[in-house]
């Protein structure tokens, strides 16, 4: 449904995209990541037909946005980081107005009340846009992204400013949009990704460091796999079989119990799945599996442990001109621990500003 082929923007010297690809099938929401700088904006706005990019192309349900940005933007619904809302109107006055902007043939009253009723914004609906919290204002810029049914819906940093439960009913609404849409969402909060999208696309100085199903994206950042396993069996042979087995890196046995089963963390190398010849293996030796599930690595704990590998290593962060020669995904993982070691190096320093604060 959208499809990013080798995406290149300059801003005068600075190279803002450098040769992204990727694509978003229907039905899938992707989240685009990175630190501020990252580029996701400008990926954006070329997507959205705001921007034009220096090569490369950006196909939205096979359309060429640049070549034919009218048929493109159709199929568009976008919600910019500061929704376009006029705050004297009504919401309801503001939907009909956006529905008049955007040429739409539909039955308007029924298509207006459905988005409405989607996005609960019917017992608002005769209330000044000025009047309406924050959340609300955002659920008035999701409608105005719904007007006219699009196919794609593009989501720039859509629950800044928003406090927790606000957060949570915008990223329900995008999920429930997710299942009949394709989505896009930036966001530079890696919790937002994982809670939100099927895939991420992790960009970093302007390029694609990672692009993962959100599952698996920790092994794409961390190069292994942890799982909590239950097996019911003598604790240590249970434990020197898995240690033997190929492909596991390490295991322990953990001071936990599940009934009659012991639990065991295990960790495989990078790109090997060891669940069905683990099932197997047991199986033969008569021990039953009770549980496998992959153990709660999230995406910051992975995102920090690679920050604090750079600060051990004292990496210094790549000079910009630098990174147009720069290839292959070591180097780019490397520069995006980088990145990260400064945001990092941020919340520290407000963690420890807030605790002086309550001290
Ligand atoms: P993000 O949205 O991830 O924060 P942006 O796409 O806004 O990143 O910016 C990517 C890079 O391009 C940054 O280095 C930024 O300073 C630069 N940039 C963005 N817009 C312009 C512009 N209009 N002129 C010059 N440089 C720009």
């Amino acid at each position: 449904m959208i499809r990013i082929e080798h995406l290149t923007k300059n801003y005068g010297s600075v190279c803002a995209l450098d040769d992204v690809s990727f694509t978003a099938e229907k039905g899938e929401i992707v989240g685009l990541l990175g630190p501020n700088g990252a580029g996701k904006s400008t990926a954006m706005n070329i997507l959205t037909g705001y921007l034009s990019s220096t090569s490369g192309k950006a196909l939205i349900g096979g359309v060429d946005i640049l070549s034919d940005p009218l048929q493109a933007k159709k199929m568009i619904g976008y919600l910019p980081e500061q929704p376009p809302l006029y705050l004297d109107m009504t919401v309801w006055e503001y939907l009909n107005f956006c529905y008049e902007l955007k040429g739409c043939r539909m039955d308007r009253e029924k298509h207006l009340k459905e988005i409405c009723d989607t996005v609960r914004l019917g017992e608002v609906s005769g209330r000044l846009i000025r009047h309406l919290s924050k959340g609300y204002r955002q659920r008035v810029g999701i409608a105005q992204a719904m007007v006219g049914d699009p196919k794609v819906m593009i989501f720039d940093e859509p629950t800044v400013g928003l406090d927790p439960k606000q957060i949570i009913e915008v990223r329900n609404l995008i999920r429930g949009l997710g299942k009949a849409h394709t989505v896009i969402l930036s966001t530079h909060l890696l919790s937002e990704v994982q809670a939100v999208c099927d895939r991420i696309v992790i960009i970093n100085q302007g390029r694609i460091v990672a692009n993962e199903k959100t599952e698996r994206i920790a092994n794409v950042v961390s190069g292994n796999r942890r799982f909590r396993a239950k097996i019911c069996g003598p604790q240590a042979t249970v434990l020197q079989t898995l240690l033997d087995m190929p492909g596991i890196l390490r295991a322990e046995a953990l001071p936990e119990r599940d009934g009659d089963a012991s639990v065991y963390a295990v960790e495989t190398e990078q790109g090997v799945d060891i669940r069905k010849k683990l099932f197997y293996l047991l199986a033969e030796r008569g021990w039953a599996l009770v549980g496998l599930e992959a153990s709660g690595v999230d995406l910051e704990d992975v995102f920090l442990s690679v920050v604090d590998s750079s600060e051990q290593s004292g990496a210094k962060r790549a000079p910009r001109s630098a990174r147009k020669t720069r290839k292959g995904k070591e180097t780019a993982e490397q520069t995006l621990g980088e990145a990260l070691y400064e945001e990092a190096a941020r919340r520290r320093k407000e963690a420890a500003a807030e605790k002086s604060e309550e001290d």
